[in-house]
């Protein structure tokens, strides 16, 4: 490394001050003398422990965390316990400074959200670093929220001055921004840095676009001032009236999503119509908004057209990120559509910093606390102590859903769920065990099949059978994160319980075939190419493998299995010929656990289980693609995220075939009078209680008196189902049972 010089080093001391000074400037709150006095000691820690460090454009260490600490300033809005946090980010990771240390001299809440901002020890011994370094983090977040936010402003820095990272680096780095940081930012209303997020991964992933539009948009930017100022003026001169305090922007939308728009519409640049939108934005106090926002609408809507439908009233009902304001469309000056924006300042604060501003008007607005109930199913997540860091991960990201519905329980409490989500969602939203038992649902009094997606308004009642248990079908019919992982887990139980199951059944067996079980378990582990012995139990328990095979490729004696060798006529092992699998090959295949790709038998593809991390059945897992062929990851394989966030459009859908163990689903058309004594009711008794079969799908209508139902079984064989139905034959208002699938 070249040596700085004296002058040169001076400088940069020059440059350092005065980047503390600017970004003190920044802070808007107030702040007393031990606020004052605890900034300055951080900043002075934080160039002493840095001091040695440059980064790799070359340039003093310490500019990244005073940077940081001014976004946290000036664009979140953080106060001084964030930016003496944020000026000490690095410190705990990268230098000599301890953790005890910064208790020492900053007390407990810095240190802890400082703990929180350090990466996992690289000794933990984690299977996903990136994903277990993100769950601690969120960790946190239900703790202090500061830390994330910290965090995203960190990550918005390092994003801005990436340029100077080798290539590799700055695509999985945008991809690790688009996978997690834009949504979450999104979910915590930091609509900003979200855009700038979106905007900064496109300049890095398809920079020949990014610039593309940003020269157009720069091109075009006169005769866009000229025609929003035309746009503008006779509204200001109707809001001057009204006697209230007002500002008017006119702002063109980000690169990313007039891509966006270029991509979906596949029109040219020159053919988008709303490259900007108009914000109007109102000073009054909280009580007036609502109705002085109305009034600016129809001061809007008096002078330019509406386009009825394009009408969104967020301050009424508030989006989930707690975002307030008043969209409408109208037609312009030539008759161009025009989105103008109306809100409050209050509401304007709260939709470009979301999260920080809510805390400052919490209790103001007349709103549910959003925040407080998001929080709230995130630890929900936490909660689930089993899962790893990635399905955590995944189950986290289907949390940050932009949408939701609002449905009813039978008392009429509201719930408020994503949008897709499915009536056994609800199920396992009111309650983990309501969701394990669930066997029907009913929606607006009529049943439902349980992939039922909520709609606005529905009154959903859920009907359990303490027989009922999850399947791995039902992970197909839910979207939240909780009910995904409580099925998991579930299942998870489900197959522990099913190991042992293999290992008692196989167990007899061997006893009756007078097969000596510690001297053979082993061989046959080896055998079959399995991992271990709970592997074998399990292939045994879902009849993957059977004793008849064992009889088949084996001779017993002395308690001692021996394989048989199969006679191979002298011209097949020719050299010549072609070579036909071997007996390895055959013996793999043949317990070759069965997987569907996006829907469909995986056996079309030549798929692989992928020896990195060596899914088991009830893995959770993926299909990556390529050109030797398809290959079977479990999600919480080290390479996912990388494979995830870099080979996207080769990753498919996969998910182990339904039918654990020879299961079957049935389905039975019911017919009958109903008298009025609950028909469901008799029925899902008959069936879960007497019959212990499980209801995969229930759907019944009638009218005057008379019904008609469909029900799907799951049965393990056809004597099950003849029983089943001979035995729902014999129930009163019955008149016929028939299977039709
Ligand atoms: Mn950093």
């Amino acid at each position: 490394m070249n040596a700085i010089s004296e002058q040169q080093l001076e400088e940069e001391k020059l440059t350092i001050q005065a980047a503390y000074e600017q970004m003190l400037g920044k802070i808007k709150s107030s702040m007393d003398d031990e606020d004052k006095r605890n900034i300055k000691a951080a900043y002075e820690m934080a160039v002493e422990a840095h001091a040695p460090q440059r980064r790799k454009s070359g340039e003093p260490y310490i500019l990244h965390p005073i940077a940081v600490a001014q976004i946290c300033a000036e664009e979140i809005g953080l106060g001084p316990t964030a930016i003496v946090s944020a000026l000490l980010h690095d410190v705990v990771e990268d230098t000599p400074v301890t953790l005890e240390d910064i208790q020492k001299e900053f007390g407990e809440k810095i240190a802890h959200i400082v703990d929180g901002l350090t990466k996992l020890d690289h000794s933990v011994n984690a299977e996903s670093p990136q994903a277990e370094n993100f769950k601690k983090v969120l960790g946190t977040l239900i703790e202090d929220v500061r830390v994330v936010l910290i965090k995203m402003a960190d990550r918005l820095h390092n994003m801005r001055t990436l340029g100077a990272m080798p290539r590799h680096k700055q695509l999985k780095i945008a991809s690790e921004t688009e996978y997690i940081y834009a949504p979450l930012a999104h979910r915590l209303g930091l609509y900003a840095i979200k855009t700038e997020y979106q905007d900064l991964v496109l300049k890095i992933r398809d920079p020949e676009t990014y610039h593309g539009i940003a020269r157009k948009l720069q091109e075009t930017k006169r005769a866009r001032t000229t025609y929003i100022e035309k746009f503008i003026e006779p509204i200001q001169k109707e809001l001057d009236e009204m006697d209230v305090p007002y500002k008017v922007l006119g702002r063109p939308k980000s690169i990313f999503s007039i891509m966006n728009k270029l991509k979906t519409k596949k029109v040219a640049f020159e053919e988008i119509y709303d490259l900007f939108a108009v914000r109007i934005v109102v000073d009054v106090p909280p009580k007036k908004e609502k109705p002085v926002c109305w009034l600016a609408y129809s001061t809007v809507t008096d002078i330019y057209q509406p386009i009825p439908e394009r009408l969104k009233d967020w301050i009424t009902t508030p989006k989930s990120n707690g975002y307030e304001s008043l969209h409408t469309t109208v037609v312009g000056p030539n008759g161009r559509y025009v989105e103008v924006q109306i809100r409050s300042q209050r509401m304007d604060e709260i939709a470009e910093r979301g999260f920080a501003a809510h805390w400052k008007y919490k209790g103001v607005s007349a709103q549910p606390n959003v925040y407080d109930r998001w929080l709230s199913s995130i630890r929900d997540l936490f909660d689930n102590k089993e899962s790893d860091a990635v399905e955590f991960i995944n189950d986290f990201k289907t949390n940050l859903f932009n949408e939701e519905v609002y449905v009813y329980t039978p008392k009429g409490d509201m719930r408020m769920l994503p949008k897709g989500a499915t009536a056994l969602d609800f199920a396992f939203d009111i309650h983990s065990e309501v969701g394990y038992h669930c066997s029907a649902v009913k929606v607006n009094n009529k049943l439902v099949p349980m992939g039922y997606k909520l709609k606005h308004g529905d009154q959903v009642t859920v009907i359990t059978n303490k027989n009922q248990k999850p399947t791995e079908s039902w992970l197909k019919m839910v979207v939240t994160g909780k009910a995904r992982s409580k099925i998991r887990s579930s299942m998870k139980e489900e197959l522990r319980k099913k190991g042992i199951f293999g290992k008692e059944a196989l167990e007899r067996k061997f006893k009756n075939l007078k097969i000596d079980f510690e001297e053979n378990i082993d061989f046959l582990v080896k055998y079959y190419d399995l991992k271990s012995r709970v592997d074998l139990y399990f292939a045994y328990a879902i009849e993957q493998l059977s004793t008849t095979d064992i009889n088949k490729l084996f001779t017993i004696s002395n308690g001692k299995l021996t394989e048989i060798v199969e006679e191979v006529p002298e011209s097949e092992t020719d050299a010549t010929a072609p070579s036909g699998p071997t007996r390895k090959e055959r013996r793999k295949s043949k317990i070759k656990p069965k997987i569907v790709i996006n829907g469909q038998s995986a056996d079309q593809f030549k798929y692989e289980l992928a020896t990195c991390c060596n899914p088991v059945q009830g893995d959770y897992i993926f299909a990556y693609m390529s050109n030797n062929g398809c290959k079977i990851h479990r999600s919480s394989c080290p390479n996912a995220t990388q494979l995830m966030a870099n080979y996207g459009y080769r990753i498919m859908k996969a998910e182990w075939s339904a039918s654990m163990g020879n299961d079957f689903v049935a389905e039975l058309l019911i017919t009958g009078v109903d008298k009025g004594v609950g028909v469901i009711q008799t029925l899902s008794v008959e069936i879960s209680n007497k019959l212990g079969l499980n209801i995969r799908s229930f759907y019944i209508d009638g009218h005057e008196g008379y019904f008609e139902g469909r029900v799907k079984l799951v049965v393990s064989n056809t004597d099950q189902l003849t029983v089943a139905i001979k035995a729902l034959k014999k129930l009163e208002g019955i008149q016929s049972v028939t299977r039709i699938a």
